[in-house]
């Protein structure tokens, strides 16, 4: 694999890192704050180190959250409600739009600290920044039309519906794009006058910190998102179970959801998932080749493979199978893998040596299994001089359905390529997986693609394109990959609670009981 070796470009990563070692420092100095009623403080739970990708070192320790500041969150989340659901749609649209603004005047230090912190390439974590100021100014803009519903009428009555937030609500976010993901999250709960009691992944805590200080600056009272720090197992759980939180907005992997979903049974709490994927690209002999290995590359290879819209599984049509799955390897062969901080990173570590081990355990399963590894299929040189979670980018060939490597979420830079011969074995094929979030079809015959779009079962289907976001579009997986959408007016769904109010015309005659017959 290819190492960056551009002078230009090494100054580069010698300038992120001045500005990471700048914009971290403090995080050494004092730990990791949590933010409880818009006041900071610093957990009192359990030590942890936060480890960095690239060499396994701490960037810094810091300290979970205390049970009893978890309930204190939760009580600020809940008094907090009373007053953030009654502010107007217009208050909550500037609000919202000051805090897109503040996002975007510190989208450098967001992108810089991420990247350290989750291993991604800079490159991409650019654009997550960018894209965490755009969720917050389009739901901002949509602020003042949320509580809206439909107007019923009948001959004798006027139904009419409004919408209300539902409450307090937990985000829990995952590691792998957690800025984004979270402004994905609390932009539109906020919107609809909900108050977020959010807790990120243990495992890349940093650029929480920063959204909520974003959030404060901007003029979110005291209280509207707290944001404390902890596990899963004890304070996701203990949150998940709390009987004052009216609903759960989780991204995460479908194990975690469904213990969620366990948790939170007993308080019958509004639950909404956004979950993993191992999601088909389907390449039929018909498509324009050069644009469908483009996106076949970017939606496996960019964010380090770890992307639930990922296209993990490649399937193509057998008469062109051999030549295209060729083009993908020489295509792996030139992704420079190396510092998530340097801009000519392509492939940046993975997140921890958990998932790091996990990865290269189907390695050996692919091997075990009978399929090709024609390249990749070993830790990369730098796990082993820089001691981080470093892995080659990898192509799995003349796999079949019944394999482990087709069916199973790996969540890295791993392409499991499989071979069908016609358009009904390519949607059987496709179909045939416990996850439903994304699909992606190549073909120049459009009745062709819209029957594939047709069988899919995915949340998603893009034809002839990569994943590209809109979003007032529907976002969100079928099967073990969600419940719910998200995006434009399917956030609010969520959200917000649909009351139906009835009014009478007075006309109409009402049953009498218990009148006195003479
Ligand atoms: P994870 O499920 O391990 O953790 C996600 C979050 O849940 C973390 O904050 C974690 O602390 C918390 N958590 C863990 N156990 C919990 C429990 N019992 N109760 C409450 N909270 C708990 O997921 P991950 O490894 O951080 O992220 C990777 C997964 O996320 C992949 O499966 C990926 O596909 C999925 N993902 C999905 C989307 C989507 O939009 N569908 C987006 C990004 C990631």
């Amino acid at each position: 694999m290819k190492l960056a070796a551009n002078p230009k470009v090494k100054n580069a990563l010698k300038n992120n890192l001045e500005k990471f070692s700048r914009f971290h420092k403090r995080f050494i100095d004092e730990g990791l704050p949590i933010y409880i009623d818009g006041l900071k403080t610093f957990g009192e739970g359990k030590r942890r180190e936060n480890l960095c990708p690239i060499n396994n070192k701490p960037l810094s320790t810091w300290h979970t959250a205390s049970l009893a500041q978890l309930h204190k969150a939760v009580d600020s989340s809940e008094k907090a409600f009373a007053s953030w659901k009654l502010v107007s749609g217009k208050e909550r649209q500037r609000i919202l739009r000051a805090i897109a603004d503040g996002i975007e005047a510190r989208a450098e230090e967001i992108a810089i600290l991420e990247s350290m912190d989750t291993g991604q390439p800079i490159r991409f974590m650019s654009k997550a920044a960018q894209r965490g100021a755009e969720n917050f100014r389009f739901f901002a803009d949509k602020a003042s039309e949320a509580s809206g519903g439909k107007s019923m009428p009948t001959a004798t009555h006027l139904n009419y519906s409004v919408r209300e937030p539902i409450g307090p609500v937990v985000a829990i976010t995952p590691w792998n794009t957690p800025f984004m993901l979270a402004t994905w999250k609390i932009a539109p709960a906020l919107a609809a006058g909900c108050t977020v009691l959010h807790k990120p992944s243990e495992l890349s805590p940093l650029s929480s910190i920063l959204l909520c200080e974003i959030m404060l600056e901007a003029g979110l009272p005291p209280g509207v998102c707290n944001l404390i720090h902890g596990e899963g197992q004890d304070i996701g759980s203990a949150l998940v179970s709390h009987k004052a939180m009216h609903a759960v907005a989780f991204v995460g992997s479908s194990h975690t959801g469904k213990s969620i979903m366990r948790q939170a049974a007993d308080s019958l709490k509004h639950l909404h998932f956004e979950l993993g994927g191992k999601n088909p690209v389907i390449v039929f002999r018909d498509a324009d080749m050069q644009r469908a290995l483009d996106a076949v590359i970017f939606m496996i290879f960019s964010l380090n493979g770890e992307r639930c819209t990922s296209s993990s599984r490649l399937l193509v049509e057998a008469s062109i199978y051999e030549e295209f799955i060729e083009k993908v390897r020489q295509r792996i062969e030139h992704i420079v893998v190396g510092h998530p901080l340097d801009p000519a990173t392509e492939l940046g570590p993975l997140i921890s040596v958990e998932h790091f081990n996990k990865v290269c355990s189907y390695f050996q399963k692919a091997s075990d299994e009978k399929a090709d590894t024609p390249i990749g299929g070993k830790a990369h040189a730098l796990h082993k001089s820089e001691g981080g979670n470093y892995v080659e980018p990898t192509l799995f060939t003349h796999a079949n359905q019944s394999m482990a490597i087709a069916r199973e979420e790996i969540f890295g830079p791993v392409l499991t390529a499989i071979a069908f011969k016609d358009e009904a074995e390519a949607l059987q094929v496709a179909c045939d997986v416990e996850y439903g979030l994304t699909a992606y079809v190549w073909t120049c015959d459009m009745g062709r693609g819209l029957r594939m779009a047709n069988g899919l079962r995915a949340g998603m289907v893009w034809l002839n394109s990569e994943n590209k976001r809109h979003l007032p579009a529907p976002f969100g997986g079928m099967k073990q990959s969600g419940l719910g959408r998200d995006g434009g007016d399917y956030s609010f769904d969520f959200y917000m609670e649909t009351k139906n109010i009835c009014l009478a015309h007075n006309s109409h005659s009402i049953p009498q009981l218990g009148v006195k017959q003479d």
